[in-house]
């Protein structure tokens, strides 16, 4: 899945094409694509607004339009969005268009059709819930210490929960406990001031590695472009079972919790 390096990656890609262009019309062949509006009542709402700022929070694209409405897409498991001109064959897998005002169109790829679609005057209704962002000045170690403190759920399934931190996901999550040496069955309640203080650095170090390296082309994300990221080039421990440990030599073991596979190296992380 997508998660928070991939989905900046889109964002950025996608605000050359798109910043100022006016959305004109809206196909749709898969109707749970649409989450607040059926195709008819989206076209109404949204044909004519221009977008004029594309931003990221959490895992979703966030389109703000000029008629006061915003525009937000969740990638979900397999979704990918491209601009292209709109007289060029579209992919199989292309479920929802957005046709510009210019002879392009951003068309919704999403094999698995578990992406989502949603337009509101109120972006809080969807955007609402979600944990803070780990790239914001805002969060900081404290704010961590304070999220942390009394919850005794296990490390990997709490930085996956997007209530207590937006935009972790399976590969980062994984990523960011191997460097901040802590295993991830480790009870959050559990952590040292240190522990703290390197879950926090290693955070910050593996999404910002994520977002200059343009994201992990595993499974199936790549750039709008078509390009792969070179993100699985650098990952520590996120599917390199049995594989040596960079630091440490050990075989990086894989293990299942709650239902999301784990990757750790038994000697570096407790
Ligand atoms: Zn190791």
């Amino acid at each position: 899945m997508p998660e928070l390096p991939e989905v900046e990656t889109t964002v950025r890609a996608l605000r050359g094409p798109l910043i100022g262009r006016t959305i004109t019309a809206v196909t749709n062949d898969w109707p749970r694509l649409l989450v607040t509006h059926d195709l008819e009542a989206l076209n109404w709402q949204l044909g004519g607004q221009r977008i004029e700022a594309i931003d990221r929070r959490a895992k979703y694209l966030v389109f703000s339009l000029s008629g006061g409405d915003t525009l937000i897409i969740h990638l979900k498991m397999s979704g990918h969005l491209a601009v292209a001109a709109a007289d060029t064959p579209r992919h199989p897998h292309v479920h929802t268009v957005f046709t510009l005002d210019n002879g392009r169109e951003l068309r919704f790829r999403d094999m698995r059709k578990f992406g989502r679609v949603y337009l509101t005057a109120d972006a809080e209704t969807v955007l609402g819930g979600l944990g803070p962002e780990p790239l914001a000045d805002s969060f900081s170690p404290d704010v961590l210490r304070a999220r942390l403190n009394g919850r005794s759920r296990a490390m990997k399934p709490l930085l996956l929960d997007q209530n207590f931190i937006a935009g972790v996901g399976n590969i980062y999550a994984d990523e960011a406990l191997f460097y901040a040496g802590i295993h991830p069955r480790r009870r959050a309640d559990s952590l040292t001031e240190n522990e703290i203080a390197a879950l926090y650095a290693a955070i910050q170090k593996v999404l910002t590695m994520g977002i200059e390296r343009e994201g992990a082309s595993i499974d199936l994300y790549t750039k709008p472009d078509g390009s792969r990221g070179d993100m699985q080039n650098a990952v520590a421990v996120f599917r390199r079972t049995g594989m040596a440990c960079y630091r440490c030599q050990t075989p990086i073991q894989r293990i299942v919790m709650n239902s999301r596979s784990t990757h750790f190296c038994p000697q570096c992380q407790k």
